[in-house]
C-alpha cells in the first residue's frame, strides 16, 4: 500500500480494533498474532466450516474467525481459507443468541478490514486484507 493520503474514516476504523499485538498492519503479523488469542467459543463446527469467536489476552478486543475448506474431488487436499474480522461486544452478543448462518455472517463487520488467509492446494499461503466476512464456496 502507497504512503499516501489515508482518508480519515479508514484511519479510524483501522485503530478503533484491536492492539499492536492482535490487529497489526500487516496481514502475516495478523494471521501470526491469531494463534496466540483465547478461543472464546465455538460457534458451528462441520468438518468443511466452522467458525470461533477468539478475544486477545492483551486488549480483550473479540474477533470472528471463520474456517471454510472447499471441495477438491480430485484428492484429498482440500484448500482451506480463513477470514477473521475484529467485533465489537454487541456483535459478540448477537452471534452468541442466534442461530447463524452463513448469510448471517456476511452480515457482520461490513465493509470492516478483514484478515482472508488462503491456503489453497499446491500453492504457497497467502494472508491478506479484505473487507467484513470473505465466504468461499466449501463443502
Ligand atoms: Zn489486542
Amino acid at each position: 500500500m502507497s504512503s499516501g493520503n489515508v482518508g480519515d474514516g479508514e484511519r479510524s476504523s483501522a485503530r478503533a480494533y484491536g492492539c499492536a499485538k492482535c490487529w497489526p498492519e500487516s496481514a502475516d503479523s495478523a494471521w501470526e498474532a491469531r494463534s496466540y488469542l483465547d478461543q472464546q467459543r465455538e460457534l458451528i463446527d462441520g468438518s468443511h466450516f466452522h467458525f470461533l469467536v477468539l478475544s486477545c489476552p492483551e486488549c480483550g478486543q473479540a474477533f470472528l474467525s471463520v474456517f471454510m475448506e472447499s471441495i477438491d474431488w480430485d484428492d484429498g487436499d482440500d484448500p482451506q481459507f480463513w477470514s477473521v474480522v475484529p467485533i465489537d461486544g454487541a456483535e459478540r452478543d448477537g452471534l452468541y443468541r442466534a442461530t447463524i448462518s452463513e448469510r448471517d455472517l456476511q452480515g457482520v463487520a461490513r465493509g470492516r478490514r478483514s484478515l482472508f488467509r488462503a491456503a489453497p492446494k499446491g500453492e504457497p499461503h497467502s494472508n491478506g486484507w479484505a473487507t467484513g466476512i470473505v465466504l468461499v464456496p466449501h463443502d
